[in-house]
Formats: C-alpha cells, structure tokens, sequence
C-alpha cells in the first residue's frame, strides 16, 4: 500500500543483492543478472539524476572488483548500507522536502519568490496542480482563425519588424512578426520584446503559436502568443515577464518532435514575475525527477477497483496530460489521475478522523445510568416529537455505556435541540454527576441559561439540576463563587463561554460536556471542555449545531462524531412568509412593521456587523433605532449589540421576552438562540451582506409561537450573486439546502465566514465541494482501514503520514 515505485525497485535490488551475496536462502538463486535487471528498472523511475547516478556507480563499483576480494566484499557492504537508506520513508521524504532551489534553473532569487507563494519545496510543485488546460492538440489553418478564437497553428516566419516607440513616456520595443502557412498569414506581436525572441524569429523559423485572435487592420493577429519554435529544443521565451533572465530556466532537455507539440498544455496559477512557459518547464522537471518518490496510502483494492494510476503516474498525467486525454474530465479535476490525487489526500484526512473516533472509543468513559434521568421527560411543558424522541434515545444510549459519547445533534433553528440537551443534562446530574454547557457567545450564554431555567423549573425538586452560569463578563468574586460551587461539586449545570474552558475551572464530576457549536470552536475546545473533568474517565461530549451543514462539510468539519438529526420542527409553527425588499420599498416595510405592533406583536430589525467596518456599522445601527423610534412613539424600542456589557444587553433581552420593548434593534448578536415566541416579524437591513445560513438563522427567530412569522430582507445593493443568494431564501425554508445553495454559491471559506473557515482542513488538491462525492468512499476506506487495524499499529507509515498532515490539527496526540 505505502510502496512508492522508488521503493519497490530498491527493495528487488536489495533482494537480489541478498541473493547475490548468498546470505539469504533464496530458491532457484536469481543473481548478479538479476541486480542488472533490477537496477535497470530503477534507473528507468522519475527520481532524481544524481540519485540514479549514485546507485549506478555503487553497482558498478561493487562489479568492478573481482568477487571473493575484499574489494568485492566492501563495494557490496556499502551498496547494501546505500540501499537501506534509499528505500526509507525518511528519505523520500526529505527529498521530496528539499527546496525548489535543487532544481536546475533556480537560484536562491526564484526560490524566495517561489517559497514566498508556497511553492519552496519540490513537493510544493508537484502538488502545485493545472488550473486549467490548454488544448494545443488540433491545429487551425491560418486562413480559418476567426476573430475572438483561442487557437493554435503553426506557420513560417515571413518577415520581422523591431521597433522602438516611446510610449507613455517609456521605451518600447515592439516587435512583429508575420507568420504564414499555405492558406493565410498572421502577425504576432510582442510589446517588450527580449533579445533572444527577437534574434529567434528569423524568417524561414517554423513556428507553434497559440492564442487569442485578434483583428489587426485588415488582417488577424495575436499578441503574447505562446510560442514554441518547431525543430530544436531552444525555442524561444515569449514572454516579456520574464525578460529578466535572473533565474533562467534550464529548456526542456528533449528536442521537441514538431508533433510532440500538439499537446494539451497545463496552465497554472503562476507566481508573479515567473513566465508561464517557464513555470511550466520548472513542473515539468519536478515531476520527471521525484514523482516516483511521493507515496501512495489508499488501499490497494480501491485505487485497483476504481481504475486510478499510482500517485507518480498520476502527477506526470495531471501536469502533462496524454495525447488522448479527455481534456474535459482533466479541467474538471475528474479524470482518474486528479480521482487518485484527490482520494490520496481525503483518505489521509478522514483517517486522521476515524483515528480520533477511535482513540475516544477505546477510552474508559463514565457509565451513567440513565433510567433515572428519563423521568424528567414526562415532566416538560410539552411532549417531546418523535424526532427529539429518537435523538434522545440515541443520547442516552451512548451516556450508559462505559466509553465517551461523541455525538452532533443536528437540527434546523427551533428544532428543539436545546430541549433534548437538556434532558441529556439531566440524564449525567439524576445519576449525581455535572454537566456543562458552552456557548460561543456572551449572548447565547445567558439566552441558554435563561431556557434551561425555564426547563429546570418545570422538574420536582430531586430531578432538578442546581444552574450556575460562567461568563468572562461575570463580576470578579461572583465568578470567584460559582468556581467555588462548581469545584465542591454544588452546580450540577453549568452554562457558560470560554470561561469554562479556563485553567482554574475545575467541574470534577463532569460526565457530559454540552458544546453548542455553531461550527465556531471545533475540535481543540471541544477537547479543551472535556480536560475540565477529573480523573481518568473521559466525559462524554454532546456538540450542537442550528447551522445545517451540508454533509459533505459536516462529514470533515464534524467527521469523527456520530449524528443525531431532528428532523421535524415542534407542531403549531406556522412556515414564515418571506420577502425580499429593495431601496424604495421603504413603505411596505414600514407598513408591516405597523402592522405586527397593531396585532400587539414583536418584532426584530437586525442589521449587519462586521469587524473591518465596526464602528460604521454601528453608527448605522444606532442610526436605525432612533428613526424606528421615532416612526412609532407608542412602542418601547431597544437597541441589543456587541459593545453592551452583559448585564445591559441581559436587560434589553428581558425586557423583550417579557413583552415590554416591541421592537428590539440589533447587530447579529441575536443571530442564534434568541427565542421570543411573540415576535413574528424579522426585518434584516442589508441583508446581502449576510450568508445564507445566517439569514435562515434570522429567519427561525420568528414564527416560533402559534402566529405565523415574516421576515422581510431588505437588499441594499450588491450586484447578481447576492440577488441570486437571496432568492434562494424565497424558494426554500429548508434550512440544508439553503446550506447547500450557500456553500455552491460562496464556497467553502465563505460559506463558514472568515474566522470560522480556520476550522476547515486546509487542503492541497481536493476541494470538498467540487469532490464531494469522493468525501464519502475516502471516509468508508478510513474508516474500515482503522476498524482493521484501531491504531495503524501495523501501518506506521501510514500512521506517521497521517500524524504529519493532520496530527495537529486533529488533536491527534491530546484526546484519548
Ligand atoms: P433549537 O435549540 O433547536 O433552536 P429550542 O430547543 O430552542 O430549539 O426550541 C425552540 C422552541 O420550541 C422553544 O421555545 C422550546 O421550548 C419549544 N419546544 C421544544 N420542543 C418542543 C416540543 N416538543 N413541543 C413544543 N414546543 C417545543
Ligand atoms: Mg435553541
């Protein structure tokens, strides 16, 4: 499985150099041709040069002494010692390691620049894949080109003109070269022209040239074609880029046949200052010199079964595709080569997951009984739906038994997540252990604690947890206390922030760990709230989200958890009517807005808060609540945003869930949690500068009591994308594939926002939304793999290639 080809020819060299030495019992003896034959295959591999020049002259030392001398006997020592070495994982590595600067034609300059883009090692290149590819295969005749077609011809140079202009106070050389076969001519054109491009294009000189036709008076051109001179290898740099001549390239060391021409090109995203044609050539050496060095993990039977060509194979294919490539399947990273690259690096990940599922499985958990608990169910306001109930059950299935639970609970906003959360809480603190609960806001913190509150009172006295709540925004020897309490063991609930996951939190009868995510913490703090326990039994943890996550990001943001999903909204909820609002429409909203307060409801108006342009956004807040206030004196207003301290922004809250403040201004601090079933209306001012799934956040703010909801996005500009996002909320109130509309449109990065995206995997080839459908085989292999064998104790290879690319970022060594 992990055997590059490098690996493989020195293993058979080592054998039959074994076999040659005859201290192996090696039937039917293969011998000294048996090393020729070996060594010839390796010298056949993409390694480096002097590589294969170190192994050719060890051989032929070793067989240039006389056998039975000491010489002999040395020479052999040697190459058997040189043999171990190469055949390591550590020295492919390090070699696929070095800096681009091994490669000829690359000086510390270049490398700088090179490094400066990420591309500083030989690995960084070979993994450095096409963005696209140039179809130079079919040729045009001159005399067809139209005008605005990229194409490709070939032609004679006729005649060559230099000229110096001065343009915008600049001296130009501007060189033309008219170009011709039997059915037309053209004229290419360079502004800059170097030296070399201008002495190369001599007329007779065959010629490759493609690019964009352009009209030129009466006739066709091109500028800056790519140019490729037919018939010998020093063909000519056409790009004015690169002018320079610093870090020339080495040219490609095969005279290209006229016909070897006719390729499909690679194009790629080239550092800046670096010509494309020399980019590619720098690729292309990087590839022919270690692609057989770079290790391939999948699973035999898989990468067999699909088809896919070794990883060596795959990268020579990808960056220099075969003649008959399907130069469709290639661009749109689908062909077998780009299938195996991109398996290659999501098995590594997923692995790095089903590792983690299994360390935690293995770990003594802590046993609880949860018959006690469940008589806290019939006791709510309300019954649990079937789809509570089953996420439920699931819970409590996993808190009985003696390993951690690691579980997401996934439901759309008003889903009743925080219900079932709580019964779970309940299930740890009627077995006489604690529990807590992390929000990732100061806001959500007190919204939680005020509904586990309300739950909590609903319960007789012996269920009924002790609540404490932990902010950072606490009064110092408040705070002081409630670690007290929590230490002696006199909370059984805690809801807090980040303050719980501080050093001097003790909770040392933790046995469930409640995290409600919002995809903002992931997995380090995940890990850091379980620390907070005491003794050698992992708590369980139990992760919620109100974001839907399209499953292929929650297969890797949350790939290591099992999953609950509640799937059914409590009954009575009447769908929220929504509509989308431009400038002018200013009446209609208003209009709405009056309304709602007239059938004595509430109502919400949020605008958008972003930390680059803070203070404005604020000022417009601010700005909002006096108008609104204004517009309807009978109604108490209140403004709600990030810069209140929390007793202030507790009040505001308050004095909206108890009716007195109608309509309550803010900045999307109340985008998750916030739970006033009176408010029916929800009116987001720019909405264009949200997400999706925050919109559909706002959106289930309201509609949560029996009245039906609306909710008005007010767009204020923001062009086609935008229009288009925010027509997707029109179309669906199904919060997953509104996730899935936001994550096509805006990507990956995007769809979590900046500061959340940290918590994506950064990935090299794959792209979890274009290969999506490769996140779930990667993920069945992984996982099968580590069922096989729990802690690659049989695979350290693989077991080291995992640690080395995901280690850290999965926490890999922390949680066990
Ligand atoms: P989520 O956390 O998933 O957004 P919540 O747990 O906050 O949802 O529940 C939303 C609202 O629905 C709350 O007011 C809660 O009391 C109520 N609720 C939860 N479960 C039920 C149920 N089974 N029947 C009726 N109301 C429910
Ligand atoms: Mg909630």
């Amino acid at each position: 499985m992990s055997a590059t080809p490098w690996q493989r020819a020195i293993a058979e060299l080592r054998a039959a150099l074994g076999a040659a030495r005859g201290d192996e019992a090696a039937p039917g003896l293969p011998d000294e041709a048996r090393l020729r034959d070996a060594l010839a295959r390796a010298l056949a591999l993409c390694v480096p040069p002097e590589l294969r020049d170190a192994l050719a002259r060890r051989v032929d030392a070793r067989e240039a002494a006389a056998p039975g001398s000491d010489a002999h006997a040395l020479a052999t020592r040697e190459l058997a010692r040189a043999l171990e070495e190469w055949e390591s994982d550590a020295f492919a590595e390090r070699a696929l390691g070095r800096s681009v600067e091994a490669l000829p034609g690359v000086g510390p300059k270049r490398a700088h620049g090179l490094a400066e883009r990420g591309l500083g090692r030989v690995v960084d290149l070979l993994f450095h894949l096409p963005q696209a590819y140039d179809d130079r295969r079919s040729l045009e005749a001159i005399g067809d080109l139209r005008v605005g077609q990229h194409a490709t011809v070939i032609g004679t140079v006729r005649s060559k003109r230099v000229e110096s202009k001065v343009a915008r106070g600049r001296a130009q050389r501007v060189l033309e070269a008219v170009v011709g076969d039997d059915t037309g001519t053209l004229v290419l054109r360079w502004f800059r022209a170097s030296d070399r491009l201008a002495a190369a294009l001599e007329p007779g000189v065959r010629v490759l040239a493609t690019g964009d036709v352009r009209r030129y008076r009466f006739a066709k051109e091109m500028v800056h074609p790519e140019l490729e001179r037919l018939g010998d290898g020093d063909a000519p740099d056409a790009s004015g880029a690169d002018a320079s001549g610093a870090d020339a390239s080495g040219s490609d060391a095969r005279p290209p046949a006229e016909d070897a021409e006719l390729r499909v090109v690679p194009a790629y995203a080239c550092p800046e200052g670096v010509a494309p044609r020399t980019f590619r050539t720098l690729v292309a050496t990087a590839v022919e010199r270690y692609s057989d060095l770079v290790p391939g993990w999948l699973p035999d039977a898989l990468a067999r079964d699909a088809g896919l060509p070794a990883p060596g194979e795959a990268l020579r294919r990808v960056h220099a595709p075969e003649r008959e490539a399907r130069v469709r399947d290639y661009a749109g990273f689908a062909s077998p080569a780009h299938e195996r690259l991109v398996l290659e690096e999501l098995y590594l990940l997923e692995l790095g997951l089903a590792l983690r599922h299994a360390r935690r499985a293995r770990a003594p958990g802590i046993a609880l009984d949860a018959s006690r608990g469940a008589a806290a169910d019939a006791q709510l306001p309300f019954a649990l739906t079937a789809a509570q109930a089953r996420a439920l059950a699931e819970i409590r299935g996993d808190l009985a038994r003696p390993s951690p639970m690691s579980r997401l609970l996934q439901g759309d906003v008003g889903s009743g997540k925080t219900a079932v959360a709580f019964l779970a809480a309940v299930t740890a603190t009627a077995d006489g252990h604690q529990a807590a609960f992390m929000a990732p806001t100061e806001l959500l913190a007190e919204q939680h604690a005020r509904s586990l509150a309300r739950l909590a009172a609903a319960l007789p006295a012996g269920l009924r947890p002790r609540l404490a709540r932990l902010t950072a925004s606490l009064p110092r020897a408040e705070a002081d206390a409630v670690r007290a309490r929590l230490a002696r063991g006199e909370v059984d609930l805690v809801v807090g922030t980040h303050a719980l996951v501080q050093d001097d939190v003790r909770i040392p009868r933790l046995a469930l760990a409640i995290v409600d995510e919002q995809h903002r913490f992931g997995v380090r703090q995940r890990a850091a709230l379980a620390a907070r326990g005491e003794g050698a039994r992992a708590p369980h943890a139990l992760v919620m989200t109100a974001t839907p996550i399209p499953r292929t990001l929650a297969l890797t943001l949350y790939g290591d958890l099992d999953v609950s999903v509640i799937d059914a909204l409590p009954p009575g909820r009447a769908p929220t009517a929504t509509w989308l609002a431009r400038e002018g429409d200013g009446k209609q909203v208003a209009e709405a807005l009056r309304a709602a307060l007239d059938r004595g409801e509430q109502a919400y108006v949020v605008f958008p808060l972003v930390e680059e342009s803070e203070k404005v956004d604020l000022r417009s807040a601010v700005d909002g609540a006096r108008r609104i206030a204004r517009a309807y004196p009978d109604a108490r207003v209140d403004l709600v945003h990030g810069r209140l301290s929390a007793e202030e922004r507790a009040a505001a809250m308050a004095r909206f869930e108890s009716g007195e403040t109608r309509i309550l201004v803010s900045t999307t601090v109340i985008e998750v949690g916030v739970d006033v079933a009176n408010a029916t209306l929800m009116i987001v001012e720019h909405a264009e500068r949200f997400g999706l799934a925050q919109l559909h956040q706002l959106r289930g703010r309201v509609g949560r009591g029996g009245a039906p909801g609306t909710c008005v996005l007010v767009a204020r500009g923001g062009g086609e994308e935008s229009e288009a996002r925010l027509r997707a909320m029109l179309e669906t109130t199904d919060g997953f594939r509104i996730a899935d509309a936001d994550l096509r449109i805006r990507g990956p990065g995007e769809f979590l926002g900046t500061r959340q995206s940290g918590h994506l995997p950064s990935l090299r080839v794959a792209d979890l939304v274009r290969d999506a459908r490769l996140v779930a085989r990667a993920r069945n292999a992984a996982f099968a793999t580590v069922r096989a064998d729990p802690a690659l104790g049989g695979a350290p290879g693989l077991l080291r290639a995992v640690e080395q690319r995901w280690g850290e970022r999965l926490a890999l060594a922390g949680v066990g």
